[in-house]
């Protein structure tokens, strides 16, 4: 068997421990066949446990061109199924159409952040998402309100996404060991559909209060809002970003909607 060097600027930390690599492959859950998009597959650590899986239709993409030749050797059932490209440049519809997909992936954890707002972003085709990330991330991710960790990305994804909190792996089953701490989670789509509510001013409102997130939300949206507006004297006004859920920030943003400066 060959050996892919690990490359720090991929955010490359190949999985050593087989069973570590099998508990996540199972946690996607299959119980019917189901389309599966793995990110950053590496050397295939995972890839191998979800090939074994026969109603799994597989595809991957890897932006590692040594990683992607040692998969075209290693793994002759992916034939066609690897794509070597980056996964935030991916135009979806061109690899799936309008068809729903599952997403799993030991995750590359330099664009960890930037993967979950390219899944919101096509949310309408991914039920389930599932895979390993920084556990600093994580946390954040399936944070609730009242919580230093509570932020723009735990709002965004649990408007639409459930976010379940599986287990802690250490450093110690990697090559080379990361820095800090992972975590696995399952990510799964809620029934919203549509936010009762402007989608795009919720997104301002959200990124606009935790942007200065030791504010008041009077303080922080005034930027946005026309001074004058009656509204502010609400008691909504008086809490800071991590105090409201994904339903108070729906019910905000109906309430400043009115008073919107034109530019916004
Ligand atoms: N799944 C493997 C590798 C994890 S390391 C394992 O568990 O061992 C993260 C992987 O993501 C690396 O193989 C890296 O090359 C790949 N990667 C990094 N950025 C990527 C991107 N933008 N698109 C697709 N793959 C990426």
């Amino acid at each position: 068997m060959s050996y892919v060097k690990p490359k720090k600027h991929l955010g490359q930390h190949f999985l050593t421990d087989q069973h570590v690599a099998r508990s996540i492959a199972e946690t996607l859950r299959i119980s019917e066949p189901t389309k599966v998009l793995e990110i950053g597959p590496g050397t295939g650590v995972l890839t191998q446990y979800l090939l074994e899986n026969e109603l799994i239709d597989l595809k991957v993409i890897e932006i590692d061109g040594e990683s992607v030749e040692y998969l075209q050797k290693e793994f002759s059932a992916l034939h066609k199924r690897i794509f070597f490209q980056d996964f935030l440049t991916t135009d979806i519809p061109q690899l799936y159409g309008s068809e729903t997909f599952s997403v799993i992936g030991n995750f590359p954890y330099n664009i960890s952040s930037q993967i979950f707002f390219k899944i919101l972003e096509n949310k309408h085709q991914i039920p389930c998402v599932c895979g390993m990330l920084q556990k600093e991330v994580a946390e954040r991710l399936a944070s609730k309100p009242g919580k230093k960790t509570y932020g723009i990305l735990s709002v965004l994804l649990q408007a639409y996404y459930d976010v379940e909190y599986l287990f802690t792996v250490p450093p110690t089953v990697f090559n080379p060991p990361p820095k800090v701490n992972s975590a696995v989670i399952r990510v799964t789509r809620n029934a919203t559909q549509q936010l009762e509510c402007n989608e795009t001013l919720f997104k301002t409102v959200i990124k606009t209060a935790f942007n200065q997130r030791r504010k008041t939300m009077r303080n922080s949206l005034k930027g946005i809002i026309t001074v004058s507006s009656p509204i502010v004297t609400e008691s909504i006004f008086d809490k800071r970003p991590e105090q409201l859920s994904v339903n108070e920030f729906v019910t905000l943003t109906n309430l400043i909607e009115p008073y919107i400066q034109s530019q916004h």
